[in-house]
C-alpha cells in the first residue's frame, strides 16, 4: 500500500490527475500534512467526503510511535520511536527559548564505528526511509504544538550513506507548498564521506554542511574513526571540501570532541590549522560527552580553553560548545536506541 509521507509533490500531482481531481488538491492535502500536521484523512475537511475515503482505503500515512519522551533540565527533549518493523530510533528537539532545532536520525545505528560514539557501537541495521526521515519531524512539531525552526541530521547515522532519502526528504521539508523550511535552517552533518560531499555540490538546495573532523592528522583520526577515514583519508577529504567550498561558496563548520591526552594538545591545535589552511573553517569544540562504551575521556576544561586560545591566535574562528541533554543521554554520541 502507498504512504503518503514516501509521496514527493510531482507524485501527488499525478495521483490526483489520476484520479480525476484537480491540481489544488495537492497542495490542500500537503498543506494539511506538512503545515496543519493532521494525519487523518477525515478531518481535512476541505476534501469531499467521498475523496477522504477513498484516501483513506488507499494511502497511508505512517508515522514513527513515540515509546518514550525524556525531558532534561536544560529543557533539551529525547524521543524514542518505533518503526514499523520494530527498528527503534531517536530524535531530539534542542530548546533556546522560543527558538527549536530538531536533531534528526537517517538510519538504524551506523555502520562508521566511530570509538567514541554511542550509534556506533550498535552497528549499522538499515537506512530510514524518506517517510521514516520526515516522520520523526512532523511528529516533534505535533507533540510541541508548532513549528521547529531549526533541523540538524546529526542524529543516528550517517546521512551521506543514506543520502537519496535524505534529499528526498529535504526536496519535501524545503518545497514552498510542502513545509516550507529555508536552506538555511538545515544542516548535514557527515562524518566525512567524500562522494556524499560531492552530490552535495550539485545539489540543488544550499543546505548547510558539518564536517565530523575530531583530529588533526590521519594517524589519530585512523584511530578514532576508522572506517571512515580508511576510505576517505584526511587529504582526500581536505581536497573534496576545497572543491565544495569553491563550487557553493558555502562556510563549513568542523565538530572537534575534545578527548584528553588523544587530540586536545596545543602542537594538535596547530596541525589542524595547517590543515584547514584555505578553508576558512568555523570549529565547534565539543567536550566529550560520555557514554558506556568509552575508556575515553573529556578533555580538561583548562586544556581545551587553551586550545581554543591556540586556534584563535592561528585567526581560526571556533566556538567551544555547551554540554545539552546529556542528563538523558540525548547530547552528541549519546543516541542509542535503548529502551
Ligand atoms: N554520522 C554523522 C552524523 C551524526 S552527528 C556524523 O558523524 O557527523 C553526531 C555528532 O556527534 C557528530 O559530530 C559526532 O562526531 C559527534 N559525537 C559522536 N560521539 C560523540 C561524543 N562521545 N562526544 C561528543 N560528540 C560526539
Ligand atoms: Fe556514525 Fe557519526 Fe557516530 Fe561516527 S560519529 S559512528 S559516523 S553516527
Amino acid at each position: 500500500m502507498n504512504d503518503a509521507l514516501e509521496f514527493n509533490y510531482e507524485q501527488w500531482l499525478e495521483l490526483f490527475s489520476k484520479w480525476n481531481e484537480p491540481k489544488f488538491r495537492t497542495d490542500q492535502v500537503c498543506q494539511w500534512i506538512y503545515t496543519r500536521k493532521i494525519f487523518n484523512y477525515h478531518d481535512m475537511s476541505n476534501l469531499s467526503k467521498s475523496l477522504r475515503e477513498k484516501m483513506s482505503i488507499n494511502i497511508l500515512i505512517t508515522l514513527p510511535i513515540l515509546i518514550k519522551q525524556s525531558k532534561s533540565k536544560d529543557g533539551t527533549i529525547k524521543f524514542l520511536w518505533q518503526l514499523k518493523d520494530n527498528c527503534k530510533v531517536e530524535s531530539v528537539l534542542l530548546n533556546h527559548g522560543s527558538y527549536k532545532t530538531a536533531c534528526i536520525s537517517t538510519q538504524v545505528g551506523c555502520a562508521m564505528g566511530c570509538v567514541f560514539c554511542a550509534t556506533g557501537a550498535m552497528g549499522f541495521t538499515r537506512n530510514l526511509t524518506q517517510g521514516e526521515i520526515l516522520g520523526q519531524f512532523l511528529m516533534m512539531e505535533k507533540l510541541n504544538k508548532a513549528d521547529i525552526n531549526n533541523i540538524v541530521f546529526m542524529g543516528m547515522g550517517e546521512p551521506f550513506l543514506n543520502q537519496d532519502n535524505l534529499f528526498a526528504a529535504i526536496r519535501i521539508l524545503n518545497n514552498p507548498k510542502m513545509r516550507n523550511l529555508g536552506a538555511r535552517h538545515i544542516t548535514i552533518s557527515t562524518s566525512g564521506i567524500v562522494p556524499g560531499i560531492e552530490k552535495l555540490s550539485e545539489f540543488e538546495i544550499p543546505v548547510r554542511l558539518s564536517v565530523s573532523l575530531h583530529a588533526p592528522n590521519d594517524e589519530i583520526r585512523s584511530k578514532i574513526m576508522p572506517t571512515v577515514n580508511k576510505n576517505y583519508p584526511l587529504q582526500k577529504l581536505i581536497d573534496a571540501l576545497k572543491i565544495y567550498k569553491a563550487k557553493t561558496g558555502e562556510r563549513i563548520t568542523f565538530e572537534y570532541a575534545m578527548i584528553d591526552g588523544v587530540n586536545d594538545k596545543i602542537e594538535h591545535a596547530y596541525e589542524l590549522a595547517a590543515l584547514l589552511d584555505g578553508i576558512q573553517p568555523y570549529i565547534n569544540l565539543i567536550p566529550l560527552n560520555n557514554n558506556n562504551n568509552l575508556n575515553l575521556r573529556r578533555s580538561k576544561e583548562l586544556n581545551i580553553k587553551e586550545f581554543g586560545r591556540t586556534l584563535k591566535s592561528l585567526n581560526i574562528e571556533h566556538e567551544i560548545r555547551k554540554e545539552r541533554g546529556s542528563d538523558i543521554e540525548a547530547a552528541c554520541g549519546q543516541l542509542a536506541a535503548k529502551k
